[in-house]
């Protein structure tokens, strides 16, 4: 039997489809929409599922089940998004939705809490996401950490600038207001405008996060000052973390973390200098 797996963010859809041997056969993105109300979007998140299966050449009778990683809170026990404010959603209930649509059962959890659980092998470990908004999975002692109901490891709304940015959530400065990718945009529109002359102006309204690390790279100064003050928020941000839990990996995902090393190598380099005993080694 196959499995669908469905990556839910605040941007993108993407339905795959996986074998017995947890291999990928097919996959699918669509565009999330999520100003749209949930019944549309969850009507998508169907439509990318029948997309992939088709593309797989295989139907619903095939497949054992749909799992679906959402962002924010998840009560995963009755398959309802509770709580996320990068979708506007509150009280979901997603997966009977989901069932009913395309007569499979539905399993549904936190996206980065999914990425976690994916990541098997290591007892102490932190995994986040850099996208529409900034996700947490945190595996302690060999154990994912879920707290009650599921609305633990939000480790995007902890302050990093306090009274700073206004957040989604309703809080100001937290992390995510400065690490997701929606805050690199924001950095990067603001410096385009504020230097009209950088690479940055030129993408106008839909600037987006590879952009800005794409004109840094062809040598903008503004959108390298850009890079480098956002590879600090998020390495800031880690920084604390490690310094929480000390783990034996942190992990990127999400959007951004398609930047690779442009993205790691400073990070690496401002989380070892920082961390708790890192000016041991300076
Ligand atoms: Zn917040």
């Amino acid at each position: 039997m196959y499995r669908i797996g469905i990556d839910l963010g605040g941007t993108n859809i993407a339905a795959g489809v996986v074998d017995e041997g947890q291999h990928l056969v097919a996959e699918v993105s669509l565009p999330t929409g999520a100003e749209r109300p949930a019944e549309a979007v969850v009507a998508d998140i169907c439509r990318a599922a029948e997309k992939a299966m088709e593309k797989a050449g295989i139907t619903a009778a095939h497949c054992a089940s749909v799992g679906i990683g959402s962002p924010g809170t998840c009560d995963s026990a009755n398959g309802v998004v509770v709580r996320a404010y990068n979708l506007g959603w509150f009280n979901v209930p997603v997966c009977s939705m989901v069932t009913a649509q395309l007569g499979l059962p539905c399993h549904l959890s936190n996206d980065a809490n999914c990425a976690a659980l994916a990541e098997t092998g290591c007892r102490n470990m932190i995994l986040i996401t850099l996208g529409t908004g900034v996700g947490g999975g945190i595996v302690a002692d060999g154990r994912l950490l879920e707290g009650v109901g599921g609305t633990g490891a939000e480790v995007g709304h902890t302050v990093l600038v306090l009274d700073g940015e206004d957040c989604t959530c309703g809080r100001k400065g937290c992390w995510e207001a400065y690490a997701s990718a929606t805050a690199l945009i924001r950095q990067g529109k603001r410096a385009a405008a504020a230097q009209p002359e950088s690479l940055l102006a030129g993408y106008g309204e839909g600037l987006t996060g590879k952009d800005v690390f794409d004109a840094a790279a062809a040598g903008d100064a503004a959108a390298q000052a850009v890079v480098d003050r956002y590879c600090v928020y998020v390495a800031a941000g880690i920084t604390d973390l490690v310094n929480i839990l000390g783990p034996e990996m942190v992990l990127i995902g999400g959007g951004i973390s398609r930047q690779g090393e442009r993205l790691l190598a400073p990070i690496r380099a401002y989380v070892a200098a920082n961390c708790f005993g890192g000016h041991d080694r300076t």
